[in-house]
């Protein structure tokens, strides 16, 4: 049987780029490292910080929360966890379960937003209405409520789940479709703009999908293993994802060289060239005039919602910031 590198325990896993086995502690402790070489290198939460972290009750975002809660006294930061109830049916209740027991597991403060309490729409039922595909609105709403959600607690930094494969299939797919300006925000950080868009963090930039599901199973923490039944398992990017970790399995390391490389290089491609505007009705970023969950807001419910949605989601974050550690 195979033995930890460490410590000599019976081993949960190898990690072929390191040639090290490691016991169930030992694998946490190498994953929470590697994040937090993550933080150090790219300066990515610094002493005194308040980070929200988005949570959607899946393994990665298990493993944002997991590796955060685990570094945040040593690094002096403060965090929050976000979790948007989507009202997909039986998915975004057990989501939501799984996202207030890792939450309470963890004693991180957790904010749950749900769609249908406060806007009156599930996203299937807003995707009926406004006649479009039920990711495109729910990509739209998550964006927007996770940025409000970090401008109204005062955030330094909004932590997102993102993985080294997420983020490489990415940079392939953006590159194979030439949308460059969607490479360069793949950096480990991007910067905010005071009062419009927080900085968006990525503390998983080097933790590979298989690791981050064996850190879960490693510290015994909540998860859901189900998909949402509206995502596309052939998309391009989930065929990405399968071809990088063919060329990994026979070139160990080489998603970290990619991201090494990635990181340093994310500034050199070209900027959005659209002007950035504060929305005429929330006053968050917007492309246009008006952003787009105002638009859609005012489509669904007859006014845009999105200066109530800030209001509501002022006072949520303030209590939930008052009891972060
Ligand atoms: Fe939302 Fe589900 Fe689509 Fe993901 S797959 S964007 S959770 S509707
Ligand atoms: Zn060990
Ligand atoms: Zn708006």
């Amino acid at each position: 049987m195979a033995r930890c590198s460490v410590c000599g325990a019976p081993a949960i896993a190898w990690v072929p780029y390191q040639r090290r086995y490691y016991c169930a502690r030992h694998y946490a402790e190498f994953v929470e490292s590697k994040v937090e070489r993550t933080i150090r290198r790219y300066k990515l939460v610094g002493e005194g910080d308040l980070v929200v972290a988005a949570v959607s009750g899946g393994k990665d975002s298990s493993t944002l929360l997991g590796t955060l809660a685990s570094l945040r006294e040593r690094l002096g930061f403060r965090l929050v966890a976000f979790h948007v109830d989507l009202g997909i049916g039986e998915y975004s209740e057990k989501s939501r379960r799984q996202a207030e027991r890792l939450a309470e597991a963890l004693r991180v403060p957790l904010v749950v937003f749900s769609l249908e309490e406060e806007i009156g729409y599930s996203v299937p039922e807003a995707a009926a209405r406004l006649r479009r595909p039920p990711c495109s609105v729910c990509g739209a709403f998550k964006r927007y409520l996770y940025n409000a959600a970090a401008i109204e607690a005062g955030a330094s930094a909004l932590a997102t789940g993102h993985n080294a494969d997420d983020i490489t299939a990415y940079a392939l797919k953006n590159f194979l479709v030439q949308d460059l300006e969607a490479i360069g925000k793949l950096a480990p950080s991007t910067p905010g703009i005071p009062g419009l868009a927080a900085r968006r963090i990525r503390p998983l930039y080097t933790v590979y999908e298989k690791e981050s599901f064996l850190y879960v199973l490693a510290r015994g923490l909540p998860y859901l293993h189900e998909e949402c039944p509206h995502a596309n398992l052939s998309s391009l990017e989930f065929r990405l994802k399968e071809a990088v970790n063919r060329l990994e399995a026979e070139r160990p390391g080489f998603k970290l060289n990619f991201l090494a490389r990635l990181a340093k290089r994310a500034g050199d491609y070209p900027q959005p060239r659209e002007p950035v505007r504060s929305c005429a009705s929330c006053g968050l970023i917007s492309s246009r005039e008006e952003c787009t969950f105002c638009r859609l807001t005012r489509r669904l419910a007859g006014e845009p919602l999105g200066r109530r949605v800030r209001e509501r989601l002022r006072s949520m974050m303030a209590e939930a910031a008052r009891e972060a550690k």
